[in-house]
């Protein structure tokens, strides 16, 4: 099973405390498609077996138009298998979802949207300058609805400053009353060399609540049980069979291919990453060359690796599989250092065999899975 990741590296304005690569230039658009449609032609051979998810992310993909992602697919059909019934992902924003768009999009086959909602609250809204408005929003999700896009899920942030319990409970509310069957919900953070960043230094706006951010993910995890959602990751909640493939074989540590500036590939023994820079990336597959550096994982990143993505889902880590995959000296090492986390009940067994983090406590695991990795 493989997994194809398309980054599109074009916004229409920046988010202040987005750190991902993309461009509000859109004037090498053109080179840059041609770039990645010969990225996708050069390591075709990188994937023999058929591909079961593809994910168009940025950046914003919608901000492509029809036949600018009719052009990349056809692309991708002719190089590689697609199993018929892969899920297929964009995710755009809102003020690109026009009925218009949506029926274009569905067309190409596009079978998943993930929506960047952020909040139904335009307060919030101008606070992140997201570029639409919560109006905008509620039309989007309805109008997908309309044409028929059951797999949906959007994107909701908690953790803003101003943000009260209630105003977030009400995001909530009204996230369930639009009966969407997926959510990613993540804490405000401030990345360095961000505009927020940048804003928190020069005391324009007082440091995150990491208090607030607390309150509010309890009242999500809670929320989201008794509307029968399962948190399936520390950030992801879905109803029953609506689970991301695309994002569950990343973090069952399975092998993905990613394309375009900054996007990365994993194939379980290394992993790679694309330049970072549109122009450079436009300018090596020009040459054709991939403009990727790569890095071989030893035993130890690998099980790191592991216990990272393990940890953060419900499925947490299996034992066993270490035992096979890594040893009995890593078996070792990991009861050794699970075993204060187990004793305060921040840990659990889920069952014989497999250790997860208490669903109430997920807020503390990149903490745990720190103290848990294994240093060379
Ligand atoms: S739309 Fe997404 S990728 Fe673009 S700046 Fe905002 S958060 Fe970042």
């Amino acid at each position: 099973m493989a997994g194809l990741y398309i980054h599109i590296p074009f916004c229409k304005q920046k988010c202040n405390y987005c750190d991902f690569h993309f461009s509000v230039s859109l004037k090498n658009k053109a080179e840059l498609i041609e770039a990645l449609k010969k990225e996708l032609i050069l390591r075709k051979d990188e994937v023999q077996e058929s591909v079961e998810t593809i994910y168009f992310g940025g950046g914003t993909p919608s901000i492509f138009m029809y036949d600018e992602l009719a052009g990349i697919f056809e692309v991708i059909q002719a190089n590689y298998s697609i199993n018929p019934k892969a899920e297929i992902t964009l995710e755009a924003n809102p003020d690109d979802l026009s009925l218009k768009y949506l029926k274009e999009i569905k067309n190409l086959n596009f079978n998943r949207l993930s929506i960047g909602v952020q909040s139904f609250f335009d307060a919030d809204l101008q606070f992140m300058n997201r570029a639409h408005t919560a109006k905008e929003a509620v039309f989007a999700i309805e109008n997908a609805k309309e044409l028929g896009f059951q797999n949906l899920t959007i994107d909701l942030i908690y953790g803003v400053p101003n943000m009260s319990l209630d105003r977030w409970k009400q995001n909530l509310e009204l996230f369930s009353s639009l009966d969407i069957p997926h959510l990613s919900s993540y804490a405000l953070t401030v990345e360095a060399k961000t505009v927020l960043a940048y804003a928190i230094k020069k005391k324009k706006i007082k440091p995150l609540d990491d208090e607030l951010a607390k309150i509010h993910f309890e009242f999500l995890v809670d929320f989201m049980k008794e509307h029968s959602y399962i948190q399936y990751e520390l950030s992801n909640f879905a109803k029953k069979g609506s689970e991301s493939k695309h994002n569950t074989s990343y973090w069952q540590g399975k092998k993905y291919l990613g394309f375009g500036p900054s996007a990365h590939s994993f194939n379980t023994t290394s992993r790679s990453w694309n330049v970072a820079n549109n122009s450079k990336y436009i300018k090596s597959l020009r040459a054709g060359e991939l403009p990727s550096e790569i890095e071989e994982l030893s035993k130890s990143m690998q099980y790191n690796e592991y216990i990272m993505t393990g940890l953060r889902t419900i499925w947490g880590v299996d034992t066993n599989k270490i035992k096979i995959d890594f040893g009995d000296q890593y078996l070792s090492y990991f009861n050794s250092r699970n075993k204060k986390y187990l004793e305060k009940q921040i840990l659990y067994l889920i069952d014989e065999n497999r250790v997860g983090v208490h669903p109430k406590k997920f807020f503390l695991v990149d903490g745990i899975i720190a103290d848990l990795f294994c240093v060379d």
